[in-house]
């Protein structure tokens, strides 16, 4: 923890470590928070007097669960399932599962504690939480991935509820995982509860723009930083890490706005293709055939497929990192910057590590938290909860136009809080300091519970 942080953080940081040994993840996202919480402890005596931050860094509920099902040629297997329901100040816990092999509980707070700030950001009634498992749906069959969903959600459902907890898709649980669940939850409760799950089909109560929305919102966040700054998406060559869901619509609305895309990735390497990344072709290979990205350098004369590397070696203006948790260290922010990189935006949860946004910060590079700039998504989920609960549905075009305000509104709000807290320009102080602030008075005003 940087020198400058008062005793009384300290010694909370020292009892999250303590209380959750081997969290790696976990103590990393919330040392990040506390390090921009001393200026506000500062002016909130009551904060410290309350427990306030030690009341936030526990959560208020963690299930760990058996998720027994067997594959297509009869064999059993067993996977862990989690949800962690972190803090409830603001409304019903809200947040992604995440299916994929290396999932663990550290991993599974580390998103949740981040997402208290990230929904505080949006504005909307949403509280924190996060589940997931160490499930691999990469190579399974729909049958098998259907009996997955069915047995984790056959624990889960008694967790769930519209005004309790409603989680939503991440890393491997895309709109057909959530169908599985849907339907899951339905035959065990009997209820057609549309707002227990977001991410939903259309068919079936789900809301336009919520499948783009992440990546989009990454885009607009970026937009505004470019604002404040004089400048736009024009002209200028973006690198996208990853090509799921928010790289893919990152991708999409970076071109909209004027931007190339030049290149994506997958845990296999990446492609570099100068001729600005083709949509239909990307969109084809990974979200129709779940392809690999190196399918997409075949059949496109322009790209060329890197193995295994770093895509940020691929010199660009804005870099928007989109696939995983700290997959953009020290020296490839080092190289970034080298190479005339200005702008760097979370698009996924804390790639960048400590070290990465410090050698960023020391080089001038703008750079946006993830817990701001991919808030877009849970705020569209929450957008797909009001019209679940008014039987309504709105426009792409009336719930783009939404999202971009929200987007701009968040990146207002850490700008101005920055400011406020004397570090102009810090996002990352700005976007803790706003969320932390929100959620600590909710605590305050529902007593000590
Ligand atoms: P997807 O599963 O759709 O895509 C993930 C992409 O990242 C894939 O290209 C995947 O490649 C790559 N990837 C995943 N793990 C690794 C790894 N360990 N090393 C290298 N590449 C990896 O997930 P999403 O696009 O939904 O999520 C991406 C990030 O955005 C995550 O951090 C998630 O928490 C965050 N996020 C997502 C939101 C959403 O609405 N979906 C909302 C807010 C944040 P491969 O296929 O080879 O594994």
């Amino acid at each position: 923890m940087s020198g400058d942080v008062p005793a009384t953080v300290h010694a909370i940081y020292d009892e999250v470590l303590r209380r959750n040994p081997g969290e790696t993840e976990f103590h990393q996202a919330v040392r990040e928070v506390l390090e921009s919480l001393a200026v506000v402890l500062d002016r909130h005596s009551e904060y410290t007097e309350m427990k306030t931050v030690e009341r936030i860094c526990e959560p208020e509920r963690q299930v760990i669960f058996r998720v027994p099902w067997q594959d297509d040629r009869g064999e059993v297997w067993i996977n862990r399932g989690f949800r962690v329901e972190f803090n409830s100040a603001l409304g019903p816990y809200k947040g992604g599962l995440r299916f994929h092999p290396s999932v663990n509980l550290g991993i599974v707070k580390f998103l949740g504690f981040e997402q208290i700030f990230k929904n505080a950001l949006t504005g909307m009634p949403i509280g924190g939480g996060k589940g997931g498992s160490d499930f691999d749906p990469k190579g399974r069959s729909d049958a098998e991935v259907m009996r997955f969903c069915q047995s984790f959600m056959t624990e889960l459902y008694r967790h769930l509820g519209e005004y309790t907890d409603v989680p939503a898709g991440d890393i491997g649980v895309g709109a057909r995982e959530i169908g599985y669940l849907f339907g899951q939850y339905k035959r065990i409760t009997n209820r057609y509860e549309s707002g227990v799950l977001t991410g939903k089909g259309l068919g079936w109560g789900g809301a336009l723009v919520r499948t783009e929305a992440t990546g989009y919102g990454a885009a607009f966040f970026a937009e505004a930083m470019m604002d404040v700054r004089g400048e736009s998406f024009d002209g200028k060559r973006v690198v996208v890490s990853g090509s799921g869901n928010v790289a893919v619509y990152g991708i999409e609305k970076v071109h909209q706005l004027g931007g190339t895309a030049v290149a994506c990735s997958d845990s296999s390497g990446y492609v570099v293709d100068d001729a600005g990344i083709d949509l239909d072709l990307l969109k084809q290979v990974k979200e129709v055939e779940r392809g690999r990205i190196s399918d997409y350098a075949e059949r496109r004369g322009s790209a060329s497929f890197v193995a295994g590397g770093s895509i940020w070696d691929v010199p660009c203006d804005v870099a928007i990192p989109s696939a995983t948790q700290n997959e953009l260290d020290g020296d490839a922010a080092a190289v970034l910057a080298r190479n005339g990189c200005r702008y760097v935006v979370e698009g996924a949860n804390m790639p960048a590590t400590p070290t990465a946004v410090k050698a960023l910060r020391e080089a001038g590079v703008a750079f946006a938290p993830g817990k701001a700039a991919n808030a877009g998504g849970v705020a569209t989920s929450a957008l797909e909860m009001q019209q679940n609960a008014s039987r309504d549905r709105w426009t792409f075009e009336h719930s783009e136009t939404r999202l971009a305000e929200i987007m701009r509104d968040i990146h207002t709000r850490c700008h101005e809080t920055a400011e406020e807290y004397g570090s102009p320009g810090d996002l990352v102080l700005g976007a803790n300091v706003a969320g932390f602030i929100q959620v600590a008075e909710a605590v305050h005003a529902h007593g000590l519970i």
